[in-house]
């Protein structure tokens, strides 16, 4: 037995005994914590199974042990991510610490900031938002103005995002700001760290029509943020961004959970005519969805054997956002599609699963923007994987 096939069961073994068969199951019913300050309504098993997660130090396992890490190899990574799919076990948490931020950081940061920040982030104790976007500066995201000044001592901080998922809940925030206002639009940027609970922030959730409100616009106002807070040297944002959206473009791409047969299951349970047979373009439509989820699980395992040797390929989260979305996309229309007018209902009538499926399928709406648009990306893909020429 190589050490691998002993990490291979020793990590199965452990799974089975650890994680709760509650949170072995799709997550659509969002009960995933996400960490902070902030209380969170979420289940007595999400909190055990995080729990046995930060203990085993599995939560971000493949960071350094001396920054709160699991320490495993790209082997050993590969091989709990196989085990993990294998019984459909949920993330123990969604961070955008985790996924966006601490892996920049690792690359980025000094060292007094990645043992400050990164320990905290591995046990969802700290909860991180993202300051961007601004109302001038979606996809040009380099026309960004917020303003960084240098006040000996500390920076001062004026401008505004918007679209900061979960500000008014989260514990920091990191911030492109324009240092230098005379230097071509990429450099002049900054990434400051800034604390919420700082003077001068403020964050107002922006209501959708759902009734729900998942974003905020976030105002700085003469917020002074302590020397040490900027990540890289002055006016390297841009290329600390860039990477930032590579892992926030890999984390939308290719999430862990089981997708194959998740359409197929969804649209026997929910499907209106429960006796009728299914019709042939429904059939056909779940069955080319299906070969997509494996197409792209194929791929992805691919991609990651081939990291895991450490053959980067770099843009390819572009290319795995785009597919990926897409694919998303049309499980959840499908699925709605199935429920007929039901999906469309608003009245307190319609069962738990159905409210799941037409929650995900309004949520899944929003993947072809964030993190860089549909268009965005298919741009990066055309011109830096395919090196074809630029449009203009
Ligand atoms: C669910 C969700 C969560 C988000 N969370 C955050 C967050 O936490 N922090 C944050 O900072 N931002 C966040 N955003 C904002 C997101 O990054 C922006 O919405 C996105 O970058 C697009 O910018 P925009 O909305 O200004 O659209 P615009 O840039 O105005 O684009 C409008 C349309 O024009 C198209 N377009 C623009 N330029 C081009 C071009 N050159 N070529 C072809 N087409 C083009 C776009 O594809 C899009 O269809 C979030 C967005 C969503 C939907």
């Amino acid at each position: 037995m190589t050490d691998l096939d002993r990490f291979r069961s020793e990590a199965r073994n452990w799974l089975q005994d650890n994680c709760p068969p509650s949170m072995r199951t799709p997550p659509g019913d969002g009960n995933i914590p996400r960490g902070g300050r902030v209380p969170e309504e979420v289940s007595e098993d999400a909190l055990v199974w995080l729990d046995a997660m930060r203990e085993k130090r599995w939560v971000a396992p493949a960071w350094p042990v001396e920054y709160g890490g699991g320490g495993l190899s790209p082997a050993e990574m590969g091989v709990l991510r196989e085990e993990l799919v294998r019984i459909s076990a949920r993330a123990p948490i969604i961070s955008i610490g985790l996924m966006m931020f601490g892996p920049m950081l690792l690359e980025f940061g000094t060292e007094e900031q990645k043992l400050r920040f990164l320990p905290d982030i591995a046990a969802g104790r700290v909860r991180w938002c993202q300051g961007f976007s601004e109302p001038g500066a979606g996809s040009d995201l380099a026309s960004l103005q917020t303003r960084c000044e240098d006040k000996g001592d500390h920076w001062l901080i004026n401008g505004q995002k918007i679209w900061t998922t979960f500000a008014d809940v989260s514990d920091w925030l990191f911030c492109l700001v324009r240092t230098d206002r005379q230097a071509p639009k990429w450099e002049g940027i900054s990434m400051v760290l800034i604390d919420m609970r700082s003077d001068g922030v403020e964050a107002r959730p922006i209501e959708l029509i759902s009734g729900a409100s998942i974003f905020c616009e976030t105002f700085l106002t003469d917020v002074k943020v302590p020397k040490d807070l900027m990540v890289g040297p002055l006016n390297s944002g841009w290329t600390i961004a860039k990477r930032l959206l590579q892992h926030e473009r890999s984390a939308i791409g290719t999430g862990r959970q089981r997708n194959e047969g998740m359409a197929h299951d969804a649209v026997l349970t929910l499907r209106q005519e429960d006796d009728a047979p299914m019709d042939a373009g429904m059939r056909a439509r779940l069955a080319g969805i299906e070969i997509d989820e494996l197409a792209i699980a194929a791929t992805t395992a691919q991609l990651g054997a081939e990291i895991a040797a450490g053959n980067n390929r770099p843009f390819i989260e572009s290319l795995l956002k785009v597919a990926s979305c897409n694919i998303r996309q049309n499980r959840s229309e499908l699925i709605a599609h199935s429920m007929g007018s039901r999906a469309l209902s608003l009245d307190d009538t319609i069962l738990p699963a159905e409210n799941d499926a037409r929650t995900t399928w309004l949520r899944n709406r929003a993947l072809s923007i964030e993190g860089g648009s549909t268009e965005i990306n298919l741009n990066i893909v055309a011109e830096r994987l395919l090196q074809l020429p630029r449009s203009s």
